[in-house]
């Protein structure tokens, strides 16, 4: 029985090719042709003018931040349905992460909730599109203009994803993209951020690369990071860019065909896709409803015993001992809507290399063991 994984990148000659480059060329490290190449065919991608690349998606949010400089005694509103990267990022700062509930249809951020948590401390906004659906922006960009915040998107699991026909990542002040191995594309470790703005481009340039005096090397007047993307991973990166409207069109056609073949299967929420959106479906993510006859759990383990790899949802901010255990979270408030999918929300093998028959027997497995 061949294991079917949650997830499989798509490494072909072209990526080979550009790498194979920069060792025999020796470029190996933070300069090179590449670096460029990678961050400007990114940034032109989500349609904005510059690319920074970084070592990770959870830097590249870091950086973001602090090329804003966002700091102590600063806060920064953000879904508690993420990744802890993205909480992670706020903390490294000095800040102090608020957490948001989701909305029901799409997991996102509740846009309908954030203005309430505004007040004299709140610097930004940093929604997430979770799992490759765009989160509703346009109240957001009315906050952010109305209150004078930045708005930094978490678009790690977006990229190529839309917005009312804009790309994710374009939508606020700064894109945050991480090219972990599971990301739509990779470049192993890495990420970037993306911005129109040149003076926070030269900021980020200067953090993430030690902030060497502009006139003198080895002369620094403040507080900077290592974050440089080596070449390699941008050779890696330029290659996979270059698909990334082949690597859009696979996902999109994973989700349409296991909406297909779920149909009719009771007790499954199956992922939307809101009118004004473009979901790249990161992942297919799906919630067990009490109907479907097993939890969520068990249902997970029994496909892991028929060889279907599979996720369960985030674990919410505010049920991460980190967070709860340093009081950066007020025990009081509930985020009922988080906590639910959270329980019940898991993906199903959604990566680049998965064939059209592996989708059906995931989907015929999965009918299996509800019928058991
Ligand atoms: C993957 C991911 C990150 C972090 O990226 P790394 O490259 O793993 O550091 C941040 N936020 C979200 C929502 C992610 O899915």
């Amino acid at each position: 029985m061949k294991f079917i994984p949650v997830n499989e990148p798509l490494l072909g000659k072209k990526e080979l090719k550009y790498v194979t480059d920069c060792i025999k060329t020796g470029w190996i490290s933070s300069k090179g042709e590449y670096i460029n190449k990678f961050e400007n065919k990114f940034a032109e991608v989500c349609g904005v003018k510059y690319g920074i690349s970084t070592t990770n998606g959870t830097t590249a949010l870091h950086l973001a931040l602090a090329s804003l400089g966002i700091g102590k005694g600063d806060e920064v509103i953000m879904p508690t349905f993420t990744m802890i990267a993205t909480a992670y990022a706020v903390l490294y700062t000095g800040a102090k992460p608020v957490f948001v509930d989701s909305e029901e249809r799409t997991w996102n951020m509740d846009t309908s909730k954030v203005e309430k948590l505004i007040n004299k401390n709140t610097k930004a906004i940093l929604p997430v599109h979770i799992y490759g659906h765009s989160v509703d922006m346009d109240p957001l960009r009315k906050l952010a203009r109305k209150y004078d915040l930045y708005l930094v998107e978490d678009a790690a699991e977006a990229h190529g994803a839309e917005y009312r026909g804009e790309r994710c990542g374009s939508l606020g002040d700064i894109g945050c993209f991480s090219f972990y191995g599971n990301k739509i594309i990779t470049t192993g470790e890495g990420g970037m951020i993306v911005t129109n703005n040149r003076k926070i481009t030269e900021k980020a340039r200067l953090l993430k690369d030690l902030a060497h005096s502009p006139g003198k090397r080895f002369l620094h007047s403040e507080l900077a990071y290592n974050y440089r993307m080596t070449n390699m991973q941008a050779a890696v990166g330029l290659a996979q860019v270059e698909q990334i409207n082949k690597f859009i069109r696979k996902k999109r056609k994973i989700a349409q065909t296991y909406k297909e073949n779920l149909k009719g299967v009771k007790g499954l929420r199956l992922p939307v896709e809101e009118k004004w959106v473009k979901n790249v479906y990161w992942m297919y993510a799906i919630l067990i409803e009490k109907g479907f006859g097993i939890t969520r759990d068990k249902l997970m383990t029994e496909l892991a015993e028929e060889g279907v790899g599979t996720r369960a949802f985030f674990v919410p901010m505010h049920r991460q001992p980190v967070i709860v255990n340093n009081g950066i979270c007020d025990k009081k408030t509930s985020y009922p809507v988080a906590d639910d999918i959270a329980e019940r929300g898991l993906y199903l093998p959604t990566g680049m290399t998965l064939r059209e028959k592996d989708i059906v027997t995931v989907c015929n497995k999965l009918r299996e063991i509800q019928q058991k």
